[in-house]
Parts: C-alpha cells; structure tokens; sequence
C-alpha cells in the first residue's frame, strides 16, 4: 500500500452487509490495476480496486477503521467495473462495492445526505423527468437568450454554489422541443418482437431526442413498442449514493408498470440504467427477489437487443468520421463490446476510428461529476485528449453522463465536436437525414 493506515477496530461495520466468500475471490495479483482510472490517474493502490478490496476486507474483519481516508479512497471509486472486466479471477467488485457504500452511508443515517444537494437536486429533482423539465426552463431561457454566455464569460456563475454552477456548464445547447412519446408506436412491416421502451428521468428530461430515435429504430426493426406511463426512476441515482429504501420503491414501481410476461423485452438506451435494471434481482434480498430477477432477465440495452433480432439493414448514408467511446456501465457492467460497433459498421459512409483507452471511464458515472468534481475533470480531459487523437468530429456513446461530459469537455476545450448517441445514427441513416452537426 502507497499509504499505510492504521489498523484499529470499529464497533460499526459496513463490512457485515457484504457476501463475505466475494472478497476471497480476490487473489491479489493486481491485474485489474492498469484498468483502474482513479489508480492510472493517482498511482495510489488505495485507489486500486486490489486496494479497495484490502480496505474493505479490513473493515470486515474488525482490523480496520472506517475513518475518513479509508472513506475517501472508497468514495473516490467510479463504480466503473472496468476492474471486472480486467480481473482473471472473476471478483465480483460491483457486488463489494455498492453494498459497503450502501451501508457505509447508513452508518451515519440521514446526516450525511441530508443537506440542500442531496435533498432538492440529487434526490428531489433528477428522478423526476417532469419535475426535472420544469427546473431546467429558467436555465434554457438564460441559454436561448445568450443570458447564460454572458453570465460563464463575465464569471459570474461562480457566485452559484460549485455543484449547481457544475450542472450549469454540463447543460447541453437548447434543441427543439419534441412532445412525449406515444404509449404505443406500432412495428414498421412484419412484426418481429413486442417490447417496452424505458424512457429514464434524465433520459426524458435531457435526451428525449434519443427516447425518440431508438423508438423509431424499433419500429423500423419490426417491434412493437409500448412505452408505459406509470414507470419511474431506475433508482441508480438513490442507490449509488448509498440510499437504497427509495430505489427499492422505484423498483417496485417499474415492476408494475411494465408487466413483464406481455413483452419480450424490456428495452433501455441509457448505460447506467440499464446496468441498475439488470441488477434488481441482486440489490434486495427479500421476498420478490426472485421475481426482480425474473424481470430483470428481459431487460435489455438497444444495442445488445438489435443485434441480437439482426438488424434491417440502414441504407442512408452519413458521411463522417466517428469514434465510439464505451460507457463503463455498458461495456464493464453489462458486457456489451461489440454490439454497438457491428450496427454502426452497417451504416453506409461512416468511418469508425478506434478510441485510444475507450474502456477508460470518461469522470461522469453518474452523480460522479458533481460529488468528485476534482477526479472528474481530470478522466474527461483524458478521454477529449484521446478522441482528439483518433481525428474524429463526432464521438458516439450509449450513456448520457458520458454524453454530457464529453460534449461539455469539448465546449470548454474549443473543439468541435458532436456526442451523439447510436440510435440518432441508425434513425438518421434509416430516415435518410443528412445530420447537421
Ligand atoms: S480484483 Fe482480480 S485482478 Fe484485481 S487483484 Fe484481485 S484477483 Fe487480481
Ligand atoms: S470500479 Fe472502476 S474506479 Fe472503482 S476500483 Fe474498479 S476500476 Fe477502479
């Protein structure tokens, strides 16, 4: 270890709430480290998921005390499972991690997410799309008007407190307003499958533009899409920050508005959803478990689901050079590399670079950009400074916060650069629209 810590024994122990046999599954052989982004960026093996695993097993046999360092080298970790991805052995990290921070947190009780961010933005606000929508139109006047512009270059948004004033400079530029989707939007041609979109929160409120170019791109593949009202937050916001009673709820709720046995799948295009999704059948160990995990069998992320049908093949060209950069909950979480790039490889026109150190984390992960800003800023100019590279003018991605922390990384560098989403590609190609970029 780069910091020796001291070893002393705590009455409370966040350790308890872990599946003990995970942590053996560690042979500390230090594979995972060059994955690491906080550990490539720090050189700390603290801030190395083997590190990370030593701390944890610490507290977990009473050797260690859950002091403030110990929290900090926890708190600093993305959740990236790009450690899982690199580790021979198979360790489980998301399944260490996400506990211990669950029960860390519960430690202390309310107090320590009971302050202003927590209470109105985090937890208030990004759950709730129509809420979210609502909060932003004040922000949107102040961006169509050149209000916003005036107020970053006279510096007078650093009077707003740092996190508010860090959500402002994310705020991608204004677009049209589209209207919500449908409840149903019928299969173009034969019908091929019966699924159910998951528009998100922050996917509703922000990239509506994406809820609706994926719907399309089903239709054209010959699916049925319902898109039910009643389904909620994924709960990934509440639960990575160590509040897991309210993400239970959310759960709950999804599992009864989209009543699983009518469709075959249940579709999402946001990354970090679809990993929490995925995951409902682990996070609660109650009496639906099973039937969360039976509803979490049918989620699938776009990408993975189109491939799999076998896509109808985009005629429309679009004259580009891309990049594809990995969003760590696609690629590290849910495991999907290929799918991806085989559907944008289909487009006709499009010239597909490699991204230097794709599978690096590019700072967003979640709330992860507002909690470690410091951490944050230093993946994102790591990852520009790799597209850059690649000479690309358009990066695609299938996350939001990935998308949001490029493109606002490319507007503070100067650098013109489109983020769009997969699913903008294949609708555009399938429409024949020559995108303005
Ligand atoms: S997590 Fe995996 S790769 Fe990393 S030290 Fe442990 S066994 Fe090795
Ligand atoms: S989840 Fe990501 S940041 Fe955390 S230890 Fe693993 S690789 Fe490192």
């Amino acid at each position: 270890m780069t910091e020796p810590i001291a070893n002393t024994t705590s009455p409370a122990n966040p350790g308890a709430a872990l599946d003990y046999e995970l942590l053996l599954d560690c042979v500390h052989c230090g594979l995972c480290t060059a994955a690491c982004p906080t550990y490539v960026e720090t050189g700390n093996e603290n801030e190395s998921p083997r590190g990370r695993i030593y701390l944890m097993r610490g507290v977990a046999d009473g050797k260690l005390e859950l002091n403030e360092r110990v929290r900090g080298h926890l708190e600093l970790c993305l959740d990236c499972r790009a450690c899982e991805t690199a580790c021979p052995s198979g360790v489980q990290y998301g399944k260490l991690i996400e506990p211990f921070r669950v029960a860390m947190e519960s430690l202390d009780g309310p107090s320590r997410r009971d302050d202003w961010f927590h209470r109105h933005i985090l937890f208030g606000l990004f759950p709730y799309s129509a809420k979210l929508r609502r909060a932003l139109i004040p922000a949107r006047i102040a961006q169509r008007t050149g209000v916003l512009k005036l107020l970053q270059a006279t510096r007078l948004t650093r009077l707003l407190p740092a996190q508010l004033r860090r959500m402002v400079d994310m705020l991608p530029p204004p677009r049209r307003n589209e209207g919500p989707l449908p409840e149903f939007l019928p299969a173009i041609g034969r019908r091929r499958a019966t699924v159910a979109l998951f528009s998100g929160c922050i996917g509703d409120a922000m990239f509506r533009h994406v809820n609706w170019a994926t719907a399309r791109v089903l239709q054209q593949n010959g699916c049925d899409v319902h898109v039910p009202r009643a389904q909620a937050c994924c709960g990934a916001i509440h639960f990575h920050a160590g509040s897991s009673d309210p993400a239970q709820v959310f759960a709950d709720q999804n599992l009864a508005a989209f009543p699983v046995e009518r469709f075959d799948a249940i579709i999402n295009n946001i990354a970090g959803c679809g990993s929490m999704l995925k995951d409902y059948g682990h996070h609660w160990q109650d009496a639906r478990q099973n039937e969360r995990a039976a509803w979490s069998a049918k989620v699938r992320d776009v990408n993975e689901f189109l491939d799999q049908l076998g896509p109808v093949r985009p005629e429309g060209e679009i004259r580009a050079v891309a990049t594809y950069h990995d969003a760590c909950h696609l690629l590290h979480a849910q495991k999907i590399h290929d799918a991806p790039r085989r559907l944008l490889a289909q487009i006709p026109g499009l010239e597909l670079h490699d991204l230097p150190e794709s599978e690096l984390c590019c700072g967003a992960a979640g709330t992860y950009n507002l909690t470690q800003p410091e951490m944050s800023a230093r993946l994102s100019r790591r990852k520009l400074d790799n597209i850059r590279k690649t000479a690309a003018r358009v990066a695609i991605t299938s996350n939001a916060g990935c998308a949001l922390q490029i493109a606002r990384e490319a507007r503070d560098q100067n650098m013109q650069l489109a983020v769009v989403h997969p699913m903008e590609m294949l609708d555009w190609s399938y429409r024949g629209v020559k995108p303005k970029w």
